[in-house]
């Protein structure tokens, strides 16, 4: 028995099928922030609606001043897409809340498509994967956005 240790989920993932779990090791816990006014949405392609493995996916989380952006099956491993949580802390109107302009939903999911690195498989197309990343971050950011701006006034 070595005792308990924690790891920040982005070292978790070490690789294709691999992780930091040593052979003696258990999870027996998945800490998560909870947060007031938090907006968050997953988004997953899969070749029907119910319980499928994901084609591709992402996770937008919004809350004061901070973005969080994941995208899972389209890299080795899943991965934070710093660019577009940069993008998106640095941009997002939080002062007005105004409804978001195409043309910042367009650059985010650029941002988010670029950070894709995939391969084809049995699942889907590299290039699909890649595409169908950009059309989920566009939809989640909108959807969050609209939520963050919803419970912001809420609060108010
Ligand atoms: C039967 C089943 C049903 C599921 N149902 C659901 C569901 O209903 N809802 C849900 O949210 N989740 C579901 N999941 C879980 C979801 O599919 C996984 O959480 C998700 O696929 C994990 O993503 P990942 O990026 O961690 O790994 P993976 O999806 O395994 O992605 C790894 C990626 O690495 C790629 N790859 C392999 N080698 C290389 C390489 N050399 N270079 C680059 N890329 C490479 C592969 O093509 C693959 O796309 C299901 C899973 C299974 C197995």
């Amino acid at each position: 028995m070595r005792g308990v240790r924690r790891i920040p989920a982005a070292d978790f993932y070490t690789g294709v099928k691999r992780n930091a779990l040593e052979a003696d090791e258990l999870i027996t816990a998945v800490h998560l922030p909870t947060e007031h006014r938090t907006a968050e949405q997953f988004s997953k392609v899969g070749t029907r609606n119910a319980m499928v493995i994901a084609v591709c996916s992402l996770a937008v989380v919004i809350r004061d001043g901070y973005a969080g952006v994941a995208i899972g099956s389209a890299a080795p491993t899943p991965r934070r897409v710093a660019a577009a949580e940069q993008f998106l802390t640095t941009e997002l109107p939080w002062d007005t809340r105004a409804p978001l302009a195409d043309s910042m939903k367009r650059r985010f999911a650029g941002l988010v498509a670029d950070a894709t690195e995939p391969i084809d498989d049995v699942r889907g197309s590299a290039q699909y994967r890649t595409h169908a990343l950009g059309v989920l971050a566009r939809r989640a950011l909108t959807w969050a956005w609209d939520d963050y701006r919803g419970s912001a006034a809420a609060c108010a």
